[in-house]
């Protein structure tokens, strides 16, 4: 195996012990301060849904033989704990339709219960949720991300271009039954859900979910145009405030939202800017794609190949150097900017491709 170390499968450790050697955690500071402990892995860039401001509906996917294998994955994710990330989210592309990757949780999640990790978690549309719930719980994610930008089937379907409600809720409502937190995201679109962002705060608080709503991102060309749909979040917020009493709050999830807790629901609703209010000053996290590239700002196209390092056969000293001098260029920040004037992508490649 690469790197000589060995990875045993989840069914011979059924979940008790930890499968991966990470080493001592030593920490990695960027160049203007930041601690990186946050590390998001898209497992796939392929979905069976496509978002109209997420994916073309034209998409070509990269050939199966370009991405990693499960155990490299793995083997990524534990160089990067060894250098101190403490929560790591797993995300697409759809992150359920990447065969095998119960597996690859399994062994994350035994990370979570030595110590090594605080929190395993996923981002997934929850189309396939139904059948993974039990086994997410079972293998040490407590909190989940679902995706969900209407509650009206035929609006579901037409935002996503292929989506059936119907499935998604029950997936949402498996996670809930085997007892993972859920919080619901939504991109705010202006002509396409704005009439449904009072509906969705009451759902949420309905059925237990906390909801952070998103703006969206200059990224990869989507056969349409971004800025007819694009809606300031300051615009939600002021809709939301109109039925329901909010005040801010301190909580934090380690991602990039902001949250407000929600008198009426009980629940907390949270706001994540990229556009309006820039978040990079606290950035904690970098990501990696499904071909072991690091992108170490979601809005630059600056990266580092790790998938070369991972394969040479000369060990793990090999990739945390790679690592370690990629973390050494993280740049201050992104610039995205969505109006008339810049109506092209900031970056070429799809939220889909990095991972959201
Ligand atoms: N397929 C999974 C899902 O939809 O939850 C995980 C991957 S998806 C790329 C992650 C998140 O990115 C989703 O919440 C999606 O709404 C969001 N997203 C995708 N493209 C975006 C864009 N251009 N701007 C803002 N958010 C975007
Ligand atoms: Fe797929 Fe998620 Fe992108 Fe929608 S947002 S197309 S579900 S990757």
């Amino acid at each position: 195996m690469a790197g000589g170390r060995g990875f045993p499968r989840h069914s011979e450790s059924r979940y008790s012990r930890p499968t991966i050697t990470t080493g001592q955690a030593t920490g990695m500071l960027d160049p203007f301060g930041r601690k990186v402990t946050y590390l998001r892995v898209s497992v796939t860039d392929r979905c069976d849904l496509r978002c109209v401001y997420c994916m073309a509906e034209e998409m070509r996917f990269l050939p199966k033989a370009d991405l990693l294998s499960l155990e490299e994955l793995e083997r990524l994710c534990a160089a990067f704990v060894g250098l101190g990330v403490r929560k790591i989210r797993l995300t697409g592309g759809e992150p359920l339709v990447r065969r095998g990757l119960m597996t690859l949780i399994g062994n994350l999640g035994a990370l979570v219960r030595a110590g090594d990790l605080d929190e395993l978690t996923l981002t997934t549309n929850a189309t396939q949720l139904a059948r993974h719930a039990e086994g997410l719980a079972e293998a040490g994610v407590r909190r989940i991300n679902v995706s969900l930008d209407s509650l009206d089937p035929e609006r579901f379907r037409a935002i996503t271009r292929r989506g059936d409600l119907g499935k998604v809720v029950e997936g949402i409502e498996a996670a809930r039954d085997a007892g993972l937190a859920v919080k619901i995201n939504a991109v705010a679109l202006k002509g396409l859900n704005d009439d449904e962002i009072e509906r969705l705060v009451e759902w949420c608080g309905q059925g237990g979910y906390d909801l952070t709503f998103i703006e969206t991102m200059p990224m990869g060309d989507i056969d349409g145009d971004r800025t007819a749909h694009y809606m300031p979040l300051t615009e939600v917020r002021a809709r939301i405030e109109r039925r329901f009493t909010l005040t801010d709050s301190d909580h934090r999830t380690g991602g990039p939202a902001r949250y407000a807790d929600v008198a009426e629901t009980g629940r907390r609703v949270g706001f994540i800017t990229p556009m309006t209010h820039n978040f990079c000053e606290s950035c904690n996290r970098v990501r990696i794609t499904c071909t072991g590239t690091l992108y170490m700002c979601l809005g630059r196209d600056d990266a580092a190949d790790l998938r070369a390092p991972l394969r040479s056969g000369l060990g793990d000293q090999a990739l945390r150097e790679a690592i370690l001098s990629a973390i050494a260029r993280k740049p201050k920040g992104h610039d995205f900017i969505i109006d008339r004037t810049h109506d092209r992508p900031a970056v070429a490649r799809h939220m889909s491709v990095t991972g959201g």
